[in-house]
């Protein structure tokens, strides 16, 4: 048998993302129904430094289910990176008696939670980021409500595009995954969809747009990632639209943090409201140091640090040593889910072009 737990904190830290405060509902119901108290932490991280926190009843998380953004705030904290940084948060943990804590965030939040763990504060991560991006869970928080959100206005963009005969290349957000673009791309019927995952043969998109045109498609949608710009220059979107202007008449629109907040999808209630009843569980049967997962649609925990250095694997982005922590069975483990994610990828753009017609 664990520790019976009298008192836990939850947080909300990094980019926000619609589904941040279903879980927080979902965190505070649960530990109140477990018979642990429950603080929130005003500002991510920085609360903690700051002992900026709030006591939790049932009614306060009342209504907060449909609302996009954090109502705990989120704050990025430089500060909390540092020696001193992390002394102070351990500090108000020790003097306000929290005995565990729920992280939610994007992957820089975990790293924040690993350190917390380490310093024994036992801490569970909830993954919550419209970008999708993290390599261990195959569904982040708010990633459905904003898919949604840019479907809604590229459809929109799809009727003057229609109307006039004209193209619209869109720029979404996704910086290191092309998730949304790729998507949405295909929800929009998009005849060209750029990720920063996959090569992207312009020419060819162009040559499809001549092709298209004489056989009489009006509107088109060109789907655009982040990523793209970030590699190629930032006014490749730009220089793009100009080159498919002297095919057709063609703009230019970038969703960039319009499509961040609003209320949170069907989705993105129902997962955060599973993550946090799990982050709960889990924390209370003395787990810590775990990020929540959903993988091939179960909910599963995966260590933070597990979760992490696969993240760098699949971007890329791997320092010497990285592995070293890790069994050779962990190691191919993780080269499978990174193999999975890339064909996962590749199929659904060959899907796309297979019909964009
Ligand atoms: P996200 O969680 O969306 O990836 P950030 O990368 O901004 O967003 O991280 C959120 C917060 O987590 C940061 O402001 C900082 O307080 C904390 N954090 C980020 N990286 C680290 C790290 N390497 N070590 C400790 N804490 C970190």
């Amino acid at each position: 048998m664990g520790k019976k737990f009298k008192k836990i904190a939850v947080l909300t830290s990094g980019g926000d993302a619609p589904g941040m405060n279903p879980a927080v509902r979902a965190v505070v119901r649960k530990a109140l129904a477990e018979g642990v108290e429950v603080v929130g932490v005003v500002g991510g991280y920085k609360g903690l430094i700051e002992n900026t926190l709030i006591p939790f009843t049932p009614r306060s998380v009342s209504n907060i289910i449909t609302k996009g953004g954090t109502f705990l705030y989120s704050e990025r904290c430089l500060e909390f990176k540092t020696e001193e940084g992390m002394a102070a948060a351990i500090e108000t943990c020790r003097k306000e008696n929290i005995e565990g804590i729920i992280a939610i965030g994007g992957d820089g939040t975990f790293r924040g939670a690993t350190d917390l763990a380490r310093r024994g504060i036992p801490t569970i991560g909830i993954p919550a980021t419209i970008d999708n991006d993290i390599t261990a869970t195959d569904y982040t928080l708010g990633y459905d409500t904003a898919m949604n959100t840019v479907l809604t206005m590229v459809d929109d963009l799809r009727d003057t595009c229609e109307s006039h005969a004209r193209c619209n290349v869109v720029e979404v957000m996704g910086r290191d995954c092309g998730c949304i673009a790729l998507n949405t791309g295909i929800a929009t019927g998009a005849i060209g969809i750029a990720i920063s995952e996959l090569e992207f043969d312009e020419e060819a998109l162009l040559a499809r747009a001549r092709a298209l045109k004489a056989d009489g498609k009006r509107g088109m949608i060109v789907m655009v990632s982040e990523g793209i710009p970030a590699i190629k220059g930032a006014d490749y979107c730009e220089k793009l639209t100009a080159r498919l202007n002297e095919i057709l008449d063609s703009r230019f629109s970038r969703l960039a943090h319009v499509v961040r907040g609003g209320s949170p999808t069907l989705r993105d209630r129902v997962t955060a409201t599973e993550m946090g009843v799990l982050a709960v569980e889990l924390l209370l049967k003395g787990e810590s140091n775990m990020v929540i997962c959903e993988i091939d649609g179960k909910l599963q925990p995966v260590e933070i640090n597990f979760a992490l250095i696969l993240d760098r694997m699949y971007k890329n982005k791997l320092k010497d040593g990285d592995l070293e922590m890790f069994s050779a069975e962990q190691v191919e483990e993780m080269r499978t889910i990174c193999a999975k994610r890339k064909a996962e990828i590749e199929r659904l753009n060959q899907i796309a072009l297979d019909v964009c017609k």
